[in-house]
This record gives structure tokens, sequence and C-alpha cells, in this order.
């Protein structure tokens, strides 16, 4: 056993759940044999604490790294920050670049306020609007992070979040007062939008403009038309689409605005940085609530933002992730039929997974997990892409992968069986993500 897994056996009594992230529970790629932490990580590269490199074919420090691990400019740039101070009693005059910068990109905004986390970035987002709309009612589509707004639909009384999150997640700690007040609905399912909206006052509606499925129907104009005939505050979550496939929202390419946005993530190339874009009319209602805290004005955060935006301008990164993740797809695919295999791949190009259509689905992404570990990658069965891979990893990758297909398709035909090529136990089941 490494001695990373030697350090999450500790962690895990002192650390509720091992670790901060429920998707970097190494639970959720290989049961005891992750290597769990790394010692140090550059491109796509990374070195685990027995110093075995791995080259990342996986989530990429889930997302958060278009440019790669490491990108040379972000980083000289933060360290110029810490050489000259990260606090003080004075602001820091980037968020103020950074503000310019955003509304530069979402011409329809005009104000700012940030963040350090994706759901803090949604609790201000919801409360600026509530405040704005005066109604407390929301209306959700998507994944919005872990706060009490939005885990409270699932005391509604189903499993509401199901279809969005993940199925059986238990609100407890959530006051049950909050029943009620977020109404998920289906992406697509413009009906069911508008049957919440003409049930309960709604003054909220959030959404991922698109996750899994590609709009259809002029879904995404239906809605909003509809925000906007019923004076609804439209919010875009963008926190994991944003820079993906434009310079700013994905939004942008359905030719839709919403009244406020939040980026996240990649917009700091790994370090934390979350923003709320939004009209004026809307963001001023957060001078009339309180919404405030220490560390959002620290100064990494915004320097990172403000060098990731600008390499991510010069080198047009949403074009070579885009690109490089439909190379991908197309050779998962062609691994797929080659062995003989049905897999089902999902996500928009640059967030790309598939999944085995088969019962043992669990078992075989297990088995990828472990045999690409032995040659030498963090794999599961996705690949979010930063310009720090390329054409000839991605090769080499399939390389590998299609000796792992070549074993789980022996197992298909039942000459081999999955249960007895694990060394260890099936990784936990993660977020559906089903709009
Ligand atoms: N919104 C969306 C759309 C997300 O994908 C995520 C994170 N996966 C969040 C919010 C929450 O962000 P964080 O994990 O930084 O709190």
């Amino acid at each position: 056993m490494g001695t990373g897994q030697e350090l999450y056996k500790k962690a895990k009594n002192l650390i509720p759940g091992g670790t901060m992230l429920l998707s970097k529970r190494p639970e959720m790629f290989l049961p005891d044999f992750w290597p769990s932490y790394f010692s140090r990580a550059k491109g796509c590269s990374v070195w685990d604490l027995d110093n075995n490199e791995f080259v990342d074919m996986s989530i990429m420090g889930i997302g958060t790294n278009t440019l790669g691990y490491g990108y040379d400019a972000v980083d000289t740039a933060v360290i110029e920050t810490v050489k000259k101070g990260n606090m003080s009693t004075l602001n820091c005059p980037e968020e103020v670049y950074l503000a310019e910068k955003l509304i530069e990109i979402n011409p329809w905004a005009e104000m700012v306020r940030f963040a350090r986390s994706g759901g803090e970035a949604n609790s201000i987002s919801i409360r600026i609007a509530r405040a704005a709309s005066g109604r407390d009612k929301v209306a959700i589509c998507g994944y919005h992070g872990w706060h009490d707004w939005y885990l409270s639909a699932n005391h509604n009384g189903s499993d509401d979040l199901s279809s969005h999150l993940i199925g059986g997640l238990s609100p407890r700690g959530v006051p049950k007062n909050l029943k009620d007040t977020v109404f998920p609905f289906n992406y697509n399912n413009f009906n069911e939008l508008l049957e919440i909206v003409n049930n309960n006052e709604i003054g909220v509606i959030k959404m991922e403009v698109l996750r899994n499925i590609a709009p259809e129907d002029d879904f995404l104009h239906k809605v909003r038309k509809l925000a906007t005939d019923k004076n609804i505050v439209l919010i875009f979550d963008e926190c994991t689409s944003g820079f993906r496939e434009t310079f700013g929202g994905i939004y942008k390419k359905f030719g839709v605005e919403p009244d406020m946005a939040m980026f996240g993530k990649t917009i700091g190339n790994g370090y934390a940085l979350t923003a709320v874009v939004g009209r004026k009319s809307v963001m001023e209602a957060a001078q009339s609530t309180f919404i405030s805290s220490t560390f959002w004005t620290e100064r990494i955060g915004p320097t990172a933002a403000l060098a990731t935006l600008k390499a991510m301008e010069e080198i047009q990164s949403w074009e070579i992730i885009t690109s490089l993740g439909n190379v991908m797809r197309e050779g998962w695919q062609q691994l797929a039929d080659t062995n003989g295999l049905n897999i089902t791949i999902s996500g928009i190009p640059s967030l790309s997974t598939y999944s085995f259509d088969s019962d043992n689905y669990l078992e075989y992404k297990t088995f990828v997990s472990q045999e690409m570990l032995s040659r030498g990658y963090l794999a599961s069965t996705n690949f979010y892409a930063s310009i720090a891979h390329n054409k000839t990893n991605i090769n080499l990758y399939l390389d590998s992968l299609n000796e792992v297909f070549s074993i789980i398709s022996d197992c298909e035909k039942g000459h081999k069986n999955i249960k007895e090529l694990l060394k260890g136990p099936v990784c936990h089941s993660g977020f559906k993500r089903l709009n």
C-alpha cells in the first residue's frame, strides 16, 4: 500500500468524509489503491507521495486547470503578489481590474461581486436575486453547491435533487422551514418550469445553461421570455461551463442573456476565485442586505484570474480544449467499437464522460482506474481537457486503454470474471448530472 493510502486511512479518522470534496475521495476512483495525495503537479503530470509520476487523464483538479497545472504566467503573477503582500488593511486593486474585465466579457452586465468557491457565489447570487425580486421562491435546474438554500429542495417530499445531483442526498441540518422554497425542473422541460412558475411565487430561476444535453425546441429563449414576462431574475450558473466553449459563458453560443451569471473553476486556473456578474438593477440589491467576508479580499484569487483570462484570451484555450475533447471522444468510441463494447458518451467535449452500458459498469469503471494507474495514468471514465494535453499523450493513453477495454470485452463475453480481476472494492458512484 502506498504512502498516500496510509495517509488517507489517517485522514478518515481526522476529517469527516476524508477530504473536502466528494469527487476527490479516493473511493470515487479506486478504493484502497488510489494514490490519494499529490506532492507536485505540472502540465498534465501529477506526482504522488512516493514520487510516482502519473499523466492526469481524468478530472484535472475537477476542471479547474484548463491551462494545465502550474501554468507559468499565472504562477509568476501569483508569486509576485505573494512577494508584494497578499493581505492588508487596504483593498487590492486587482478586484477592480477584474470586475472591469468581466464586464467587458459580459457586456449586458454592469456590476460584479467576488467569492472563492462556486457554492458561495451561488449563495450570493440567490441572496441578491431574492432581495431584488422581493420573492423567496426559486426554480433550479442543475448543481449549485452545498448550501442550505439549494439542499432544502430535498425537504420538499421526494428526492427532488436526484435528477440534478445524486440520489438519496440527505438534507439533515438544513432547516425544514425551507421546504417548498426551491423547485427543481428538468432540462428541456419548459412546461414543467411553466407549471412551477404558475403555481408558486417564483422570484428567481437559476440554471446551468447546458450540461449533458443540448437545448431543444428553443428552451433557453423560452426560459428567458418567461423570466422577463414574470419579472423573475434569471441566473446562469457557469461555474463549470464558463470559458470552455467561448471566452466567457457557454450562454454566448445560444444568444440568450441572463440577469446574473456565476463563473468559477477555470477562471483562476487552480487558484480560488469565483465571480457573480449581473445587471446593475439586480446587483444593487446587494446593498439592501448583508454579504461580506474576510477572505474575499485576499489578492491571489483576482491576480490569478487576471493572468488566467489574459492567457486564455491569447491562446483561445476554449478552442483547443474542445478540439482535444472531441479527439478523446472519437478515440473512446473507436476503442469501444473495436472491442465490441457499448458505451455512452456525455458532457460538453472539454468535460467528457463515458459509461459502459452494462450491469457491471461500476466494476469496469474501477477496473479502468486500476489498470490505467499501473500504466502511469490517473484515469477513470472521464476526461477534462487542458491545453497541457495534446494528441500525442491522448493517443498513448488510448493505446493503454485499448488493452483494458479488451479485457473488459472478455468479461462481457463471459470469458473472464471482472470481480476476480479487481484487487480491491468497487468505486462509489458519483454525481449523476442527468440534465
Ligand atoms: N455550480 C456548478 C455548476 C458546479 O459545477 C459546481 C461545482 N461542481 C458548483 C456550483 C459548486 O462549486 P464549488 O464546488 O466550488 O463550491
